[in-house]
């Protein structure tokens, strides 16, 4: 058997409907993706083994609201050799990032579980934080543009 690419998937703020769209384009490539995927961290896939070493692409959903997912994120580009911002809330932070937009009573009212949760005092897009290496707009994403930074990577690392 060829190659693989080490995948892996992560999602942050947001409500996940990227995940879903790629839930769906499995049920339509599976047969296509199974011999050139291999999933390092893919919790909607897999309940146990996952793992981002190694990973060669890491596709991330979601925007960054709390200093916990801020070290996940950063952890996660420090053990990928590529990182794919998936949907707008983690190319551009919205809709996910509402909260940055709030008046100052809104603000004022929202701090105390600000404060208590860990969040950060922004909602952040994950090229902020991290470099990214491709991103795939879209609310949610843009099946094509995904379907091509797929592909861009699979050709990249030598996956035939
Ligand atoms: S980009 Fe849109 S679809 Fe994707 S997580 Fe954000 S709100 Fe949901």
């Amino acid at each position: 058997m060829g190659k693989k690419l080490a995948v892996s998937w992560i999602t942050f703020a947001c409500c996940e409907d990227s995940s879903i769209l790629f839930v769906e384009l499995l049920n339509q490539h599976f047969f296509e993706w199974k011999d050139k995927l291999d999933f390092r961290y893919c919790r909607m896939l897999k309940s146990q083994g996952n793992d981002f070493e190694g990973t060669d692409v890491a596709f991330v959903e979601g925007a960054i609201a709390t200093k916990e997912d801020e070290a996940m994120l950063k952890m996660v580009r420090e053990k990928s050799k590529k990182v794919v911002a998936i949907g707008s809330c983690a190319c551009t932070g919205l809709p996910s990032a509402q909260r940055n937009a709030f008046d100052e009573p809104t603000k004022r009212e929202i701090m105390m579980i600000i404060e208590r949760f860990g969040h950060l005092e922004k909602v952040h897009p994950i090229k902020d934080i991290v470099k990214v290496d491709y991103m795939v707009p879209g609310c949610p994403m843009d099946e094509k543009i995904f379907l091509e930074v797929l592909g861009k990577c699979l050709s990249e690392f030598g996956v035939q």
